[in-house]
């Protein structure tokens, strides 16, 4: 099934094989294989009605529903160009979306969670606005044109999360898309007696990636609106959930959970959480593995290359705790001064922006990644930073993330970011943001600091202590730029 060339030819493959399994599990609904390619058909058959053709862009923000992939597998059976944006967006990150891909009609889910989408739409001035929250358009499949043949044309514009700039569009097509899924599918050895789940949103790039391995697989997926503990962990257990994708926070906030019920494995049948895109700590990883009886494996990826590195079964503990895993097949990792940098099918065409593909893709066509790390003897690969998120202090050049490291072995640090803030005598200064779990100074971490070795010049001048770190909506990143506005 991996070699379908498009999503939609993924789609009716796995629908003819497994029609009458179940593919998306959501509060009592069951929508089998054979059910989500009929109902896309005729959704894809009343979009067609509405003026959408191949090649038409069509933004979506909807919630995870069932509605939200019938209509994603819609838009790839017409051969339209999508363009999702995460549901709590707003005016600012739907403003790129909308005004960045030119989309010509605009799904929204109507009043969602106290926001009226429909509204903010208007007033961005988005063409072609219909609500899609529960009711999709449908028409008579026997007057669609034949689907797509070709998986290489451009089909998805994916809005990057905007930690280091402004959101880029990136461009995808269904085969660089199919790639990512089945690198995923290839790392986690999964059964089609597995039973998924996401806590992110389905419009996360990542959960294509999902969609594509569940396909490959034939297993369901429980989909949640919003992912909440407890609430989520009865919807886990009803459905028996074997295994769940998130990112590093979400792990934090499963284990918080299992330790408020000490003696008892929270979800009985959950023996992987799977997961990626933005720093582990290798405690976290062992006292998940310890405390909560499952696997744990943990992955590298962008919007531009949804999975560049995974760990896998046969990875060692120690290896699945202080690395980001190896490369699928087919996936080149080069090294050059310090950068990451990527070759493959699973990597994104470019940006919408021709003067940032430009710059992105180096002369031998290795996406440059703009992260730091370098690759163990074994393969393996570790991630030691961003090169955006280094402070220049007196000329020297710190990692953020080294010192970031270190503070998180601080009894008392729950999370920490490091900044640079402008210095007129030393260009920037070092400056730590911690949410703390006890009492910190500014001497005490200093001290700390020195007795893990870190060398003097990098030591933090300045200490913020705060409640939350101000974070991202979709994988809870701590957004930098916000704290070097507030405190520069
Ligand atoms: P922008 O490109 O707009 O600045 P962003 O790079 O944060 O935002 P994403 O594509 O969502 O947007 O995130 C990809 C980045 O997340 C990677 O380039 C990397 O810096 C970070 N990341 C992903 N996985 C990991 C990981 N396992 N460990 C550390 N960092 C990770
Ligand atoms: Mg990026």
């Amino acid at each position: 099934l991996g070699a379908s060339r498009t999503l939609w030819e993924l789609t009716e493959r796995r629908a003819r094989l497994t029609p009458d399994r179940p593919a998306l599990l959501q509060d009592d609904r069951v929508l089998t294989f054979g059910a989500l390619r009929d109902r896309a058909e005729r959704t894809a058959a009343g979009l067609h009605n509405r003026g959408v053709r191949p090649g038409t862009v069509v933004a979506w923000q909807l919630p995870t529903r069932v509605e939200t992939v019938v209509l994603t597998l819609a838009l790839a059976r017409l051969g339209a160009v999508q363009t999702p944006v995460i549901p709590f967006y707003r005016d600012r990150e739907v403003g790129f979306a909308l005004r960045g891909s030119g989309a010509a009609h605009f799904a929204v889910p109507g009043r969602w969670r106290g926001f009226d989408h429909t509204a903010m739409a208007r007033r961005l001035g988005a063409p072609g606005v219909f609500e899609a929250y529960d009711t999709l358009p449908e028409g008579d499949p026997a007057a669609l044109p034949d689907p797509p043949a070709s998986g290489t044309d451009v089909r998805w514009i994916y809005w990057t999360s905007g930690t280091t700039s402004d959101p880029k569009g990136v461009l995808h097509t269904d085969r660089s898309l199919i790639a990512g899924g089945s690198c995923l599918a290839h790392a986690l050895r999964l059964t089609p007696d597995d039973v998924g789940s996401i806590a992110f949103p389905f419009a996360h790039i990542g959960g294509l990636d999902y969609l594509v391995m569940l396909l490959l697989y034939g297993f369901p997926a429980v989909l949640l609106e919003t992912f909440a503990l407890p609430d989520s962990l009865d919807t886990y257990r009803a459905h028996g959930v074997t295994t769940a994708g998130g990112s590093t926070a979400f792990y934090a906030m499963f284990l918080a959970e299992q330790r408020r019920q000490p003696g008892r494995k929270i979800v009985p049948t959950l023996r992987l959480l799977a997961g990626g895109g933005a720093p582990k700590p290798p405690e976290l990883y062992h006292d998940v593995v310890r405390e909560m009886g499952c696997r744990l494996t943990h992955g590298y990826g962008m919007t531009e290359v949804p999975m560049i590195t995974m760990g896998s079964p046969e990875d060692t503990d120690e290896n699945l705790a202080t690395t980001e895993g190896r490369p699928p097949e087919g996936m080149e990792i080069r090294i050059t001064d310090g950068e990451v940098r990527l070759r493959g099918e699973a990597v994104c065409r470019g940006y919408l922006d021709p003067a940032q593909t430009a710059e992105a893709f180096d002369e031998d066509g290795f996406l440059r990644t703009g992260d730091l790390g370098h690759l163990t003897d074994s393969g393996h690969l570790v991630l030691t930073g961003r090169l955006k998120d280094v402070i220049i202090r007196k000329g020297e050049t710190i990692s953020a993330r080294e010192i970031e490291d270190l503070l998180h072995r601080h009894p008392a640090v729950r999370e920490a970011a490091v900044i640079g803030l402008p210095d007129p005598e030393r260009g920037e200064r070092v400056c730590a943001v911690v949410e703390s779990t006890g009492d910190v100074t500014l001497g005490a971490l200093t001290a700390f600091l020195r007795g893990e070795g870190l060398a003097v010049h990098k030591l933090p001048e300045r200490l913020e202590v705060v409640d939350a770190l101000p974070r991202g909506d979709t994988l809870r990143k701590v957004l930098k730029y916000k704290l070097r506005e507030r405190y520069s």
